[in-house]
């Protein structure tokens, strides 16, 4: 800390590490870029990172994840929450005569794959977990009861009653699965609403868009389930009025038959039979208004609050597994050991290759993106970090935050990057904690042991 504030660039430092809003681990970069009249090849601009602190450029490492860096999941965080919003009330280019548009707040689950300990709070207070007074023994002699009443912190929540019965197999694939199953929702979706309006699917385009933002959240028994919110617009998108036929009740009656009516099944592997999976029962399914008892304001805080959760709130790794690494010594619950080991055993099935398991145990098999939405919902996450970023930055020019969105017609761009590194020496996670005011960040997995960025 003495050593960076005793140097001659410090000031510099610190004006860069307040921009990068007290990143925890931002990416160092070295390189230039030269911004030439396409027609003349004039230089126009040249930017070069040698005149930067210790000759890199750092940029944030836009991580969703709040385990790695606190400060760049909460941007993440706050923008979802605004997209989620202006495609409910308008606003970021969309119209604000979407409100009136039928949306609905739908929640899809996975079916059970055997009992877990669970936490089920009534008006009267707090459910016993699984009370069976006649329960069977299961065939490892265990009684298939739990008259515990969890707490809402108890570890065993989401454990099976039984392991050696439980379904990993089903859980694992289920994950691996569950974005076809909503890619399969959305078509059966538009084929029940054409139907209703004696459509075709071609014909149901011309007269309505169905738009959708939807995040994946994992239950405490290490699978994921869907919220969405899907919303019915006029042809191309927030700006036309539907049709009016397309009414609330229409939505959620074709979205109630089009989550039973979906199923994919899984590959057919040696001593792993194909099997069809489909959506669990529980199934919620709820208007949206402006006023009434869940209203958009409501529905966009809970989506974004669960964009920024990943698969460790559910006692699982925030990084992937490697080839060194003993499952028996990871820190993870014993669960998420036995989901991690079936998906490392199912990924040396040749036949399940496509599915990448072993790749993606630490996400118990989920592979997917944990916010998605329909081209035309709202805007997009590109456009809202576009707009802060020509918002905060005049004197920052266009450098530090130009990396992935870039919008020129009327400049070539020439740049040269090279990655030289990643994350901050001790000294400077507490200086950026004190110029940023942001909290200090959760100790860290050494450099190496970063893989997402
Ligand atoms: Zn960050
Ligand atoms: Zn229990
Ligand atoms: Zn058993």
């Amino acid at each position: 800390m003495a050593t960076k504030l005793a140097r001659h660039d410090f000031r510099h430092w610190a004006a860069r590490t307040r921009a990068l809003g007290g990143c925890a681990q931002p990416v160092h970069l070295r390189g230039r870029v030269e911004h030439l009249d396409p027609l003349t090849g004039e230089v126009l601009h040249r930017y070069t990172t040698s005149r930067e602190p210790g000759g890199t450029l750092r940029v944030a490492c836009k991580t969703r994840r709040a385990s790695r860096c606190p400060a760049c999941a909460e941007t993440y965080r706050a923008d979802t929450y605004h997209l989620v919003r202006a495609g409910l009330v308008g606003g970021k280019g969309v119209p604000d005569s979407v409100t009136a548009h039928p949306a609905a707040f739908v929640t899809l689950t996975a079916p059970s794959f055997g009992p877990v300990h669970t936490r089920r709070e009534k008006p009267g207070g707090v459910q016993p977990c699984h009370p069976r007074r006649d329960a069977e023994r299961c065939p490892h002699g265990r009684r298939l009861s739990c008259t515990l009443r969890h707490g809402a912190e108890d570890p065993r929540l989401g454990e099976p009653l039984c392991p050696d019965c439980y379904d990993h197999t089903g859980s694992v694939l289920f994950n691996a699965l569950a974005p076809e199953l909503w890619r399969r929702f959305t078509l059966a979706l538009r084929r029940r609403l054409a139907k209703a309006a004696g459509l075709t699917v071609t014909a149901l385009g011309d007269a309505l868009t169905v738009s959708f933002a939807k995040v994946a959240e994992y239950q405490r028994r290490g699978v994921v389930h869907f919220h969405a919110v899907i919303r019915l617009d006029g042809p191309g998108g927030p700006a036309a009025e539907p049709p009016a036929w397309a009414t609330h009740d229409l939505l959620a009656e074709a979205v109630r038959q089009a989550a039973r009516a979906v199923t994919v099944t899984t590959p057919e592997a040696p001593g792993v039979p194909a099997r069809s999976l489909a959506w669990g029962t529980q199934l919620d399914i709820r208007p949206i208004t402006t006023t009434g008892e869940l209203t958009d304001k409501a529905v966009a805080g809970y989506i974004a609050k669960y964009a920024t959760k990943a698969a460790e709130c559910v006692g699982t790794l925030d990084r992937r597994i490697r080839a060194t690494d003993d499952p028996n010594d990871l820190p993870v619950s014993n669960h998420a050991r036995r989901l991690i080991g079936e998906c490392l055993r199912l990924g040396t099935l040749e036949e399940m290759a496509e599915l990448r398991l072993a790749e993606w145990a630490h996400m118990l098999g989920f592979r997917g993106h944990f916010s998605t939405k329909s081209r035309h919902y709202s805007t997009t996450l590109g456009q809202l970090r576009t707009d802060r970023i020509h918002h905060n930055q005049r004197a920052r020019e266009i450098t530090t935050g130009r990396l992935p969105f870039t919008d020129e017609d009327q400049v070539l761009v020439i740049a040269h990057w090279r990655y030289v590194g990643q994350g901050l020496t001790p000294g400077e996670v507490l200086l950026t904690a004190a110029l940023t005011g942001t909290p200090l960040p959760p100790l860290h997995p050494s450099a190496d042991e970063r893989t997402d960025l």
